[in-house]
């Protein structure tokens, strides 16, 4: 064999047609750890495993029958330790001497074995960060809802709290600190766009009477009673609150004292019409409308003198604090 051909960089097998080897070079010699007479003149497949047999049989000789010469394929054969070493082999049909030959050059697979298996885990670790990543990202939106649901709760019950704390337990109705915030703001919209703002301060006639006849808890019943006689005759806007004891107040804006008198008389009748237990049940009311110049202190100042003008003129009155002055009523 040619010098250089012995030692190329590849192997070198060349095999008869019936796969019995008649020549190979040193390379491959050297590669597989295997002697001359090892090789020459035994069948190439005795270095072959079953699988790779299957393999040469199926794609090497139809192949290179076929088209006379094979390309890249991938085999594995046996070197002299039994350890199968992976080869890209390249085959052509050859004629010499009347006799054919199948030449075949071997390179030795090993590197790029290894770069593959380097691959495959890299793409392996990918999947799996990839998996991990999916399964953080579920997480997250898991805690995602569970903080949104927690939210939800969390400003129901701030909603509930904050009813809570603006509503009188006793009556159901707005409380005074609800009222008075309420108030402030009624009369801050009034001093913007002056449309007309009215409050009534309601008490309940001889009360303390009803509770020394017929007991605390009639008195509360009665208390109950006409705070819902007050919240079935407020509109949508105006605001009714217990302010203390058997006091109420009501905030009507968009009314003017005209208004505010009729709504307040047909208040008075309510209660009066209403069939008590006691027979008779009546309420005073005093009535401010708002002047430009008006603080909240001040409304409530001269709705309690209308109110206590009412108590003096009788009590079952209303009394709009307008007319205590066109009656000469200085406070
Ligand atoms: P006037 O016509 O002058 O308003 O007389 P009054 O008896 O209604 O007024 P007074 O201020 O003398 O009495 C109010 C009473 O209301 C005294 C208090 O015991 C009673 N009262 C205050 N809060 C409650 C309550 O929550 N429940 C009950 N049952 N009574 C209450
Ligand atoms: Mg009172
Ligand atoms: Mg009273």
């Amino acid at each position: 064999m040619d010098e250089r051909l012995n030692y190329a960089p590849c192997g070198y097998v060349s095999i008869t047609l019936e796969g019995m080897v008649a020549e190979v070079n040193q390379t491959f010699l050297d590669m597989m750890g295997y002697r001359l007479e090892d090789v020459v003149q035994k069948h190439f497949e005795a270095m072959m495993s079953t699988a790779n047999k299957l393999i040469f049989h199926s794609y090497f000789y139809p192949h290179i029958n076929l088209d006379g010469h094979v390309e890249e394929l991938f085999i594995r054969l046996k070197n002299s330790q039994g350890e199968s070493v992976p080869f890209i082999l390249n085959g052509r049909k050859f004629e010499r001497e009347g006799q054919e030959r199948l030449d075949c050059v071997l390179v030795q697979m090993g590197k790029r074995i290894d770069y593959e298996m380097e691959l495959r885990m890299a793409n392996k670790q990918i999947e799996k960060a990839y998996w991990e990543k999916d399964q953080a990202l579920a997480e997250l939106q898991q805690i995602h809802a569970e903080i949104e649901r927690k939210q939800t709760e969390l400003m129901e019950i701030n909603a509930v709290l904050l009813e809570l704390s603006n509503t009188d337990k006793l009556t159901g109705l707005k409380n005074r600190r609800f009222f008075q915030e309420k108030l402030e703001e009624q009369l801050m919209q009034y001093n913007h766009n002056r449309i007309p703002l009215s409050l009534f301060i309601i008490d309940i006639d001889h009360f303390k009477r009803v509770n020394d006849t017929w007991g605390h808890g009639y008195g509360d019943e009665v208390l109950f009673d006409v705070a819902s006689i007050l919240k079935t005759h407020a509109v949508e806007g105006e605001t009714v609150a217990r302010y203390g004891g058997e006091e109420f107040v009501m905030i009507l804006p968009e009314t003017d004292a005209e208004k505010a008198k009729a709504g307040a008389e047909r208040l008075r009748r309510a209660v009066q019409d209403f069939s008590w237990k006691t027979g008779s049940m009546t309420i005073s009311i005093g009535i401010i409308t708002a002047t430009p110049d008006a603080d909240e202190a001040m409304l409530l100042q001269k709705a309690d003198e209308a109110l206590y003008a009412s108590k003096q003129n009788g009590r079952n009155q209303v009394t709009h604090y307008e007319d205590l002055k066109l009656q000469g009523y200085s406070p």
